[in-house]
């Protein structure tokens, strides 16, 4: 059957629509049938689906291992039994992070989920303290979370729209404004200046909010699903911790998207945050999300990283977790995870997309003087986008109506790589932007040809924008 002569049976974001359909993959491409030829054509993977891919697809080893698991693999109930590749899991990611950070993890079947048990794990902590009054989450304005209630609540999107009568009420879920030095400095600002802006605002929030009720701040370390890939100031993330601590609340980073070594290193805010100087210890997240370069696609696995700090109140409290789901650190997914993460520490290839993907940064930039309509460029390792506005010196975006992000992605896509092309809002100004995420075993030699692509679908629209 081709998806020319078949209706959908998926309930699928377009419900009725025939959607392009994956067929095959190899390495960084991945071929795709057009649904009204049912012609396949083979794709470099410039997005992998939603910034997934960390090795690339059909990975002879991660076949083989998924076989023996499939053969080897028990399932049992995690409340009462556990299993090996869970623990392994756990262990080799521990143990490749940086010296003191995580103590602990549990495995969910999504990023969302993760969020929510994050979220629940959170809430727990200050309980076990006898901290009880502590039920705010203060979270970023244009932030993405996932799409279930609670990681909803936390998220700040046009994805809430028709769900905001059912999710955690407003009072308990503060937003302060997102990092966006591109459109948010003022006229003679520096960066350290907006960075202590942002940060008292944070404060202010905290402040207002009553302290003693704040249980957490949470937010992406970089960016991704609302407007690109914006990273976070010098800085900034220290402060945001500080305040955190300050007041008695967890400080908890979203990386499941950049997480995982897709900013080019395991996790995103090694690049951002400073590490133990000896006088203060160990400054990184209380508690961290993971997903999608986890699995690299291969299975749904997404995690939580839990701090000592955190374990140890939980060891020293009730000695539980409340919550228990059927499929929490599921044996075949943790085993196939591992082999993916082994693959990518062993081949070193978080630091190739360190590198390539930071040449695909460069490449991008130069797109800034080559052409008039792309404003900024920002990114980090295999995470980057370019905005695009009408005006590079007023920074005055393109109508909405003109969708000027989907007729350049289009175009790349026509011409042969995967691209994740949107419209996101920030502080009212709607702009477009079009996003890459390859998989860490992406070439340069790959990379110059997106680029060609890219160069040429801009200027091709750029010309017919007039
Ligand atoms: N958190 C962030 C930062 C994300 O980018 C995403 C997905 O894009 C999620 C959470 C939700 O993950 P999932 O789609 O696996 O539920």
């Amino acid at each position: 059957m081709t998806v020319t002569d078949q209706v959908s049976h998926v309930f699928q974001v377009e419900v009725e629509k025939k959607l392009p359909m994956a067929v095959h993959g190899k390495g960084a491409y991945i071929s795709i049938e057009d649904p009204s030829t049912g012609e396949t054509k083979t794709y470099i993977d410039s997005s992998t689906g939603a910034a997934v891919g960390s090795l690339g697809h059909g990975d002879p080893e991660v076949i083989e291992e998924m076989c023996k698991a499939a053969k080897e693999s028990v399932y049992s109930f995690p409340v009462t039994v556990c299993n090996y590749a869970a623990e392994d899991l756990a262990e080799f990611i521990i143990q490749e992070s940086p010296k003191g950070a995580f103590a602990s993890a549990l495995f969910t079947g999504s990023g969302s989920e993760s969020n929510e048990n994050a979220m629940k794990i959170i809430r727990q902590y200050h309980n076990e303290k006898g901290d009880t009054k502590r039920v705010k989450f203060i979270s970023r304005k244009q932030s993405y979370h996932g799409y279930t209630l609670g990681a909803l609540s936390i998220g700040d999107n046009c994805r809430k729209e028709g769900f905001t009568e059912i999710l955690l009420p407003q009072e308990i879920t503060p937003k302060v404004s997102q990092v966006y030095a591109y459109r948010n400095t003022k006229e003679g600002e520096t960066l350290e200046q907006y960075k202590d802006r942002l940060l008292q605002e944070v404060e202010e929030t905290f402040i207002e909010n009553g302290p003693e009720t704040v249980a957490a701040f949470i937010c992406e370390t970089v960016g991704g699903s609302t407007y690109g890939n914006p990273l976070p100031i010098p800085g900034y993330l220290d402060g945001v911790r500080d305040i955190c601590h300050k007041y008695g609340a967890l400080f908890m980073l979203d990386e499941v998207m950049c997480g995982m070594g897709r900013c080019g290193t395991l996790h995103a805010w090694e690049q951002f945050i400073t590490l133990a100087d000896g006088s203060k210890g160990f400054v990184g997240p209380d508690i961290q999300t993971i997903g999608k370069t986890l699995g690299s696609g291969y299975v749904t696995i997404a995690g939580v990283l839990v701090s000592p700090k955190v374990k140890d109140v939980f060891v020293n409290g009730s000695g539980k977790i409340l919550g228990a789901q059927t499929y929490h650190s599921h044996a075949f997914n943790c085993r196939v995870a591992l082999a993916v993460q082994k693959k990518v520490s062993r081949d070193k290839l978080v630091q190739n997309i360190y590198n390539v993907g930071n040449y695909l940064g460069e490449r991008l930039t130069e797109l800034l003087t080559k052409t008039k309509i792309v404003g900024d460029v920002r990114g980090r390792g295999g995470f980057w986008s370019f905005e695009i506005v009408k005006d590079q010196k007023t920074k005055e975006p393109f109508p909405v109506e003109l969708d000027v992000a989907h007729k350049i992605g289009n175009k790349i896509y026509e011409f042969g790589a995967t691209n994740m092309a949107a419209q996101g809002t920030i502080d009212g100004v709607k702009g477009d932007h079009i996003l890459f995420a390859p998989s860490f075993i992406i070439t340069k030699e790959l990379v110059d040809q997106v680029i060609e692509y890219v160069f040429r679908a801009v200027t091709e629209v750029e010309a017919e924008l007039g």
